[in-house]
Protein backbone atom coordinates (compact mmCIF):
# COMPACT_ATOMS: atom_id res chain seq x y z
CA UNK A 1 0.00 0.00 0.00
CA UNK A 2 2.89 2.21 0.60
CA UNK A 3 5.59 3.34 -1.59
CA UNK A 4 9.00 4.01 -0.37
CA UNK A 5 8.67 6.61 -2.80
CA UNK A 6 6.08 8.18 -5.02
CA UNK A 7 6.84 9.46 -8.32
CA UNK A 8 4.23 10.06 -11.18
CA UNK A 9 4.22 11.62 -14.15
CA UNK A 10 3.64 15.54 -13.39
CA UNK A 11 0.75 17.16 -15.15
CA UNK A 12 0.70 20.75 -15.07
CA UNK A 13 -2.38 22.76 -14.82
CA UNK A 14 -0.65 25.74 -13.73
CA UNK A 15 2.68 26.92 -12.44
CA UNK A 16 4.36 27.80 -15.81
CA UNK A 17 5.84 31.30 -16.60
CA UNK A 18 3.50 33.63 -18.62
CA UNK A 19 6.06 36.18 -19.84
CA UNK A 20 6.14 38.52 -16.18
CA UNK A 21 9.02 36.29 -15.17
CA UNK A 22 10.59 39.42 -13.96
CA UNK A 23 7.92 39.62 -11.11
CA UNK A 24 9.78 37.83 -7.78
CA UNK A 25 7.44 38.22 -5.16
CA UNK A 26 9.83 35.85 -2.48
CA UNK A 27 13.12 37.36 -2.22
CA UNK A 28 14.46 34.00 -1.08
CA UNK A 29 16.20 31.56 -3.59
CA UNK A 30 15.31 28.39 -1.64
CA UNK A 31 12.05 27.73 -0.21
CA UNK A 32 11.24 24.86 2.46
CA UNK A 33 7.74 23.67 3.22
CA UNK A 34 7.72 19.92 5.46
CA UNK A 35 4.16 19.39 4.82
CA UNK A 36 3.00 17.03 8.19
CA UNK A 37 -0.08 14.92 7.00
CA UNK A 38 -2.69 12.72 8.96
CA UNK A 39 -3.36 15.08 11.91
CA UNK A 40 -1.85 13.19 15.50
CA UNK A 41 -2.96 14.96 18.28
CA UNK A 42 0.52 14.63 20.20
CA UNK A 43 2.62 14.74 17.42
CA UNK A 44 0.75 18.02 16.26
CA UNK A 45 1.16 19.83 18.66
CA UNK A 46 4.44 19.12 19.44
CA UNK A 47 4.88 19.94 15.92
CA UNK A 48 3.53 22.97 16.22
CA UNK A 49 5.30 24.11 19.32
CA UNK A 50 8.78 22.85 17.50
CA UNK A 51 7.78 25.80 14.89
CA UNK A 52 7.37 28.43 17.21
CA UNK A 53 10.52 28.21 19.16
CA UNK A 54 11.88 29.34 15.44
CA UNK A 55 9.30 32.14 14.79
CA UNK A 56 7.87 29.27 12.09
CA UNK A 57 4.24 28.31 10.43
CA UNK A 58 3.67 24.88 10.61
CA UNK A 59 1.98 23.02 7.40
CA UNK A 60 -0.49 20.61 9.39
CA UNK A 61 -2.91 18.73 6.74
CA UNK A 62 -5.64 16.49 8.78
CA UNK A 63 -8.58 13.91 8.04
CA UNK A 64 -11.66 15.51 7.74
CA UNK A 65 -13.53 12.08 9.53
CA UNK A 66 -10.43 11.72 11.30
CA UNK A 67 -11.57 12.18 15.02
CA UNK A 68 -15.33 10.81 14.59
CA UNK A 69 -16.29 7.52 15.69
CA UNK A 70 -16.73 6.32 12.12
CA UNK A 71 -13.47 6.76 11.22
CA UNK A 72 -10.92 3.69 10.81
CA UNK A 73 -7.44 3.85 10.97
CA UNK A 74 -6.04 2.48 7.26
CA UNK A 75 -3.15 0.83 8.75
CA UNK A 76 -1.57 0.31 11.94
CA UNK A 77 0.90 2.91 11.63
CA UNK A 78 -2.07 5.64 11.97
CA UNK A 79 -4.09 3.85 15.07
CA UNK A 80 -3.03 6.79 17.23
CA UNK A 81 -5.22 9.67 19.04
CA UNK A 82 -5.58 12.41 16.13
CA UNK A 83 -7.31 15.83 16.97
CA UNK A 84 -10.38 17.32 16.56
CA UNK A 85 -11.39 20.44 15.25
CA UNK A 86 -11.37 22.01 18.20
CA UNK A 87 -7.57 21.37 18.23
CA UNK A 88 -6.96 22.19 14.75
CA UNK A 89 -8.96 25.86 14.79
CA UNK A 90 -6.85 25.92 18.26
CA UNK A 91 -3.68 25.63 16.18
CA UNK A 92 -4.66 28.00 13.35
CA UNK A 93 -5.64 30.63 15.95
CA UNK A 94 -1.83 30.29 16.53
CA UNK A 95 -1.08 30.55 13.19
CA UNK A 96 -0.41 27.13 11.95
CA UNK A 97 -1.75 25.89 8.57
CA UNK A 98 -4.48 23.40 8.89
CA UNK A 99 -4.86 21.97 5.43
CA UNK A 100 -7.62 19.06 4.33
CA UNK A 101 -5.64 15.14 3.72
CA UNK A 102 -9.03 13.74 2.45
CA UNK A 103 -12.11 12.58 3.98
CA UNK A 104 -11.30 9.32 5.57
CA UNK A 105 -7.69 8.29 4.24
CA UNK A 106 -9.15 6.43 1.46
CA UNK A 107 -6.70 5.96 -1.46
CA UNK A 108 -9.13 7.86 -3.92
CA UNK A 109 -7.33 5.88 -7.46
CA UNK A 110 -8.68 2.91 -5.97
CA UNK A 111 -12.57 4.00 -6.12
CA UNK A 112 -14.92 4.66 -8.85
CA UNK A 113 -13.98 8.08 -10.23
CA UNK A 114 -17.64 9.14 -8.67
CA UNK A 115 -17.08 7.97 -5.69
CA UNK A 116 -13.95 9.43 -5.51
CA UNK A 117 -15.65 12.87 -6.10
CA UNK A 118 -18.38 12.68 -3.42
CA UNK A 119 -15.30 11.70 -1.07
CA UNK A 120 -13.18 14.58 -1.86
CA UNK A 121 -16.76 16.81 -1.52
CA UNK A 122 -17.76 15.16 1.64
CA UNK A 123 -13.84 16.57 2.53
CA UNK A 124 -14.07 19.91 1.39
CA UNK A 125 -17.76 20.65 2.88
CA UNK A 126 -16.55 19.40 6.49
CA UNK A 127 -13.86 21.84 6.21
CA UNK A 128 -15.93 24.13 5.25
CA UNK A 129 -17.89 24.15 7.95
CA UNK A 130 -15.97 23.68 10.90
CA UNK A 131 -12.45 25.22 10.33
CA UNK A 132 -12.90 28.60 11.12
CA UNK A 133 -11.52 31.18 8.44
CA UNK A 134 -11.56 28.11 5.96
CA UNK A 135 -10.93 29.90 2.36
CA UNK A 136 -11.30 27.26 -0.12
CA UNK A 137 -9.58 29.88 -2.69
CA UNK A 138 -6.38 29.67 -0.37
CA UNK A 139 -7.16 25.85 0.15
CA UNK A 140 -4.56 23.27 -0.95
CA UNK A 141 -5.58 19.49 -0.68
CA UNK A 142 -3.13 16.68 0.20
CA UNK A 143 -3.87 13.65 -1.35
CA UNK A 144 -3.99 10.38 0.88
CA UNK A 145 -0.80 8.20 -0.08
CA UNK A 146 -0.09 10.95 -2.15
CA UNK A 147 -2.01 9.26 -4.68
CA UNK A 148 -3.97 10.97 -7.63
CA UNK A 149 -4.57 10.91 -11.15
CA UNK A 150 -5.32 14.36 -13.67
CA UNK A 151 -8.98 13.87 -13.44
CA UNK A 152 -9.26 13.56 -9.77
CA UNK A 153 -6.52 16.56 -9.30
CA UNK A 154 -8.77 18.62 -12.30
CA UNK A 155 -11.82 17.96 -9.99
CA UNK A 156 -10.25 19.32 -6.84
CA UNK A 157 -8.87 22.02 -8.75
CA UNK A 158 -12.37 23.05 -9.05
CA UNK A 159 -12.80 23.98 -5.81
CA UNK A 160 -9.61 24.65 -4.26
CA UNK A 161 -5.89 26.75 -5.44
CA UNK A 162 -4.00 23.70 -5.23
CA UNK A 163 -3.07 20.33 -4.85
CA UNK A 164 -0.46 18.00 -3.39
CA UNK A 165 0.22 14.54 -5.10
CA UNK A 166 3.27 12.47 -5.94
CA UNK A 167 6.25 13.85 -8.04
CA UNK A 168 9.92 15.54 -7.83
CA UNK A 169 10.50 17.30 -4.68
CA UNK A 170 11.73 20.31 -5.92
CA UNK A 171 8.92 22.39 -7.50
CA UNK A 172 9.54 25.46 -9.55
CA UNK A 173 8.70 28.48 -8.13
CA UNK A 174 5.54 29.39 -9.12
CA UNK A 175 5.07 32.67 -10.77
CA UNK A 176 1.67 33.69 -12.62
CA UNK A 177 -0.95 31.54 -12.84
CA UNK A 178 -4.33 30.48 -11.33
CA UNK A 179 -3.80 26.73 -9.90
CA UNK A 180 -1.21 25.00 -8.72
CA UNK A 181 0.05 21.29 -8.79
CA UNK A 182 2.54 20.49 -5.90
CA UNK A 183 4.68 17.50 -5.99
CA UNK A 184 5.81 15.67 -3.06
CA UNK A 185 7.70 12.78 -1.74
CA UNK A 186 7.72 11.18 1.96
CA UNK A 187 9.85 8.02 3.09
CA UNK A 188 8.93 5.20 5.31
CA UNK A 189 7.92 3.19 7.22
CA UNK A 190 11.34 3.55 9.65
CA UNK A 191 12.39 6.97 11.00
CA UNK A 192 12.84 9.46 8.15
CA UNK A 193 15.85 11.84 9.87
CA UNK A 194 18.90 10.73 7.50
CA UNK A 195 15.88 11.06 4.36
CA UNK A 196 15.22 14.49 5.73
CA UNK A 197 18.58 15.69 5.98
CA UNK A 198 19.70 14.43 2.95
CA UNK A 199 17.14 15.47 0.75
CA UNK A 200 17.60 19.43 2.34
CA UNK A 201 21.14 19.36 1.83
CA UNK A 202 20.90 17.98 -1.46
CA UNK A 203 18.26 21.29 -2.13
CA UNK A 204 20.55 23.51 -1.01
CA UNK A 205 23.52 22.26 -3.12
CA UNK A 206 21.54 23.13 -5.79
CA UNK A 207 20.36 26.28 -7.40
CA UNK A 208 17.30 26.67 -5.43
CA UNK A 209 13.10 26.22 -5.90
CA UNK A 210 10.31 25.13 -3.36
CA UNK A 211 11.10 21.67 -1.97
CA UNK A 212 7.70 20.08 -0.79
CA UNK A 213 8.87 16.69 1.70
CA UNK A 214 5.42 15.59 2.97
CA UNK A 215 6.54 14.18 6.76
CA UNK A 216 4.22 12.43 9.48
CA UNK A 217 4.34 12.19 12.74
CA UNK A 218 7.27 13.12 15.32
CA UNK A 219 9.56 10.07 17.64
CA UNK A 220 7.31 6.92 17.33
CA UNK A 221 4.21 8.40 15.91
CA UNK A 222 3.22 7.25 12.22
CA UNK A 223 4.45 6.13 8.97
CA UNK A 224 8.01 7.33 8.72
CA UNK A 225 8.21 9.20 11.82
CA UNK A 226 11.03 12.27 12.13
CA UNK A 227 12.64 12.61 15.84
CA UNK A 228 11.52 15.99 17.95
CA UNK A 229 15.31 16.65 17.76
CA UNK A 230 16.10 16.41 14.15
CA UNK A 231 13.18 18.42 13.27
CA UNK A 232 15.00 21.07 15.50
CA UNK A 233 17.85 21.04 14.88
CA UNK A 234 16.94 21.08 11.18
CA UNK A 235 14.83 24.20 11.58
CA UNK A 236 17.50 25.56 13.51
CA UNK A 237 20.23 25.01 10.99
CA UNK A 238 17.73 26.53 8.29
CA UNK A 239 17.25 29.46 10.20
CA UNK A 240 20.73 30.33 9.80
CA UNK A 241 20.47 30.70 6.75
CA UNK A 242 19.35 34.01 4.73
CA UNK A 243 18.60 32.40 1.50
CA UNK A 244 15.91 30.06 2.63
CA UNK A 245 13.10 30.72 3.73
CA UNK A 246 10.60 27.61 6.05
CA UNK A 247 6.85 28.28 4.83
CA UNK A 248 3.53 26.21 5.14
CA UNK A 249 2.34 25.61 1.50
CA UNK A 250 -0.34 27.80 1.60
CA UNK A 251 1.39 30.91 2.51
CA UNK A 252 3.60 30.03 -0.68
CA UNK A 253 0.60 30.11 -2.93
CA UNK A 254 -0.93 33.19 -1.01
CA UNK A 255 2.24 35.19 -1.47
CA UNK A 256 2.12 34.24 -5.08
CA UNK A 257 -1.54 35.04 -5.70
CA UNK A 258 -1.01 38.51 -3.58
CA UNK A 259 1.52 39.74 -5.56
CA UNK A 260 0.12 38.68 -9.16
CA UNK A 261 -0.14 41.25 -11.03
CA UNK A 262 -3.08 39.76 -13.37
CA UNK A 263 -5.66 38.94 -10.19
ZN1 LIG B 1 -1.82 10.41 5.19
Amino acid sequence: MYRRAFIQKTFILGGLASGLSSFTPIKKSHIITLSFDDGFKKSFYRIAEIFEQFNLRACLNVIASGHLSSYKPPTHYMELETGNFDDWNLLKKRGHEIMPHSWDHSDLTHMPLEKAKEDITRCLDYFAEHLEGYDAAKAVYNFAYNASNPELEQYVLGKVVAVRSGGPTINPYPRTTSKFRLGCQSFGPENADPWLKQQISRFLAGSGGWLILNLHGLDEEGWGPVSSACLKDTLSQLSDLKHVEVLPAGEVIARVLKNDPTK
